[in-house]
């Protein structure tokens, strides 16, 4: 598969160039970026033979299979759409648009148009999230009753840019993490939140945009979700944990892009550490991309699961900003 990255950024550099050439034939054929200087250093630096500042000309190339994109959040709808037009698969980063609306606008389109388009959400591909949901799934911890995702972290420096102060750019906090972990719970309990209260500040990092915040999800089935999401703490360390009618998970140091981290289960029979795969989270996610594209499987993340963990992420910032419980609004995708 021949790629063409749209957007010259740090994810692509430190994880997804080497993701797609770690799957059979997968070579990256072109970078486009906003700036000529940066995106012909960015093709030198990694082997990348073509570059440049237009789309179009990424586009027009019939080498071109796919487009990984993942330039600043507000670039995502309009250059999904165009490459969805020009009959590209596409991987798109999280958050898929800055609305809910717009994200499910590009599902359409793809559905529309015959390609596979999926969100990049990393951490349902990585083992230990996965053991976790196959001990819900085969009833380990009886019903859940609650779930508390521990995501608040410090943002590395070098991050410090949009993230931190451009609301223009997707900014914040809540569109950054928040829709990670709406992912994961979703992805674990295999069941959307159905509404939420929130609460979001400024604690020393954002500027105009949230840099921490605190909500609380209710589920279909009952169960409690508490999740907390921070670009200022350096030590809280990261977290996931179950809790059921027979048994209760811990899983430590896990909301992270690597393959690292402990699981635990505590029952009535006693403590065990719960062994999974340590494969890299975004080899396993590219190498489901090229199996739909293929017609043999289905992305980690589909465009609908994209839209959905955005749309719980939007909620949240909504009853933030309202103060108020907020129904988490699914539109009219299914
Ligand atoms: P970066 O800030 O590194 O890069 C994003 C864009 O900023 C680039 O595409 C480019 O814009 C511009 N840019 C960056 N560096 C320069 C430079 N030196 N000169 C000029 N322009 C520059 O973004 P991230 O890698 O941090 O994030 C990109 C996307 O990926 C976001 O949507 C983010 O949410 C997502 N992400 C996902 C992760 C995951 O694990 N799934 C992890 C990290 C990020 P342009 O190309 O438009 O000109």
């Amino acid at each position: 598969m021949d790629w063409a990255l749209i957007g010259a950024s740090t994810i692509a550099s430190q994880n997804m160039i080497g993701a797609l050439r770690s799957q059979p034939g997968g070579v990256v054929r072109w970078v486009v970026s906003g700036s000529a200087e940066h995106v012909a250093d960015y093709a030198a630096r990694h082997n990348i033979p073509h570059s440049g500042t237009d789309i179009a000309f990424a586009l027009a190339d019939p080498e071109v299979d796919a487009v990984y994109i993942s330039s600043t959040n507000e670039k995502h709808y309009g250059q999904a759409l165009a490459a969805i037009a020009a009959g590209k698969h596409v991987l798109c980063e999280k958050p898929l648009a800055m609305t809910t609306g717009e994200a499910a606008s590009m599902v359409e389109a793809a559905e529309k148009a015959g390609v596979v388009f999926a969100t990049n959400h990393h951490l349902r591909c990585s083992g230990s999230h996965q053991a976790v949901r196959d001990l819900i799934r085969a009833g380990r911890v009886g019903t859940v009753l609650s779930v508390r995702v521990f995501h608040a972290v410090h943002l590395p420096e070098s991050l410090q840019g949009w993230r931190i102060h451009s609301a223009d750019a997707g900014g914040g906090v809540v569109p950054d993490i928040t829709v990670h972990d709406a992912d994961v719970v979703r992805f674990i309990l295999g069941e959307d939140p159905q509404s939420v209260v929130a609460q979001t500040a400024c604690s020393g990092m954002g500027q105009g945009v949230e840099d921490s915040a605190m909500s609380i999800w209710a589920m279909p089935s009952g169960a409690m979700v508490m999740s907390h999401e921070s670009f200022t703490h350096p030590f809280a360390g990261s977290g996931l944990e179950v809790h059921g009618t027979e048994g209760s998970i811990f899983a430590r140091g896990v909301m992270t892009q690597r393959p690292v981290g402990e699981i635990e289960l505590v029952t009535a029979q006693g403590r065990e550490t719960v062994p999974f795969s340590d494969h890299n989270l975004y080899h396993f996610g590219v190498a489901q991309f090229c199996a739909a594209v293929a017609g043999t499987g289905a992305p980690a993340a589909s465009g609908l699961d994209g839209v959905k963990s955005l749309a719980v992420a939007q909620a949240v910032r909504d009853a933030a900003a309202t103060g108020t419980r907020v129904t988490v609004n699914y539109g009219a995708l299914k």
